[in-house]
């Protein structure tokens, strides 16, 4: 797949956007980890400056992906739709002292780059969207008994004992 490369400093200073579609298929690492490389993944980053004056990139990624349900062993289209602020460091070292100087879980830092490649980053972050036990709301078949139970709204006696237990 043809790469998408920025100066991702540039890009934050002079507050671009940019955004588009990759193919699920175009994703090696996601596509690896559905059942079939099928759908897409719209994207869009937007440069900017922390509060603190660093150069940051707001990336959103939203599409779906076909996952196994864990539970009933039948694939499903798990969808998501989430937005990560990056605060861009100068290299890896960089990224992890400002870590922890920003000390803020709303926000991830990364070392920056003047050739940054976008498939990867909006692939990093589809793939940390991924649940790490993909499972349907309620699995087609089940009883709404069953839906609540696992829902975990009325955990069952069972499941509390053993809880319990430990
Ligand atoms: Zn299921």
């Amino acid at each position: 797949m043809e790469a998408i490369l920025i100066d991702a400093f540039e890009f934050s200073r002079q507050g671009e956007s940019r955004e588009g579609e990759f193919a699920v298929a175009d994703l090696s690492r996601l596509a690896a980890e559905a059942v079939a490389p099928t759908g897409a993944i719209r994207w869009s980053l937007v440069g900017g400056r922390h509060a603190q004056g660093y150069p940051q990139l707001t990336l959103k990624v939203a599409g779906s992906v076909a996952l196994m349900c864990q539970r009933c062993l039948t694939p499903f289209e798990f969808g998501f739709d989430v937005e990560t602020v990056l605060v861009l460091a100068q290299d890896e070292a960089g990224a992890d002292e400002l870590e922890a100087a920003l000390d803020d879980d709303e926000l991830e830092v990364i070392a920056g780059s003047r050739q940054f490649n976008v498939a990867d980053l909006v692939e990093d972050e589809a793939l940390l969207a991924l649940p790490v036990s993909p499972r349907h709301d309620v699995c087609p078949g089940a009883s709404p008994q069953q839906a609540v139970e696992d829902s975990g709204k009325a955990p069952s006696p069972f499941g509390v004992l053993k809880d319990w237990k430990r």
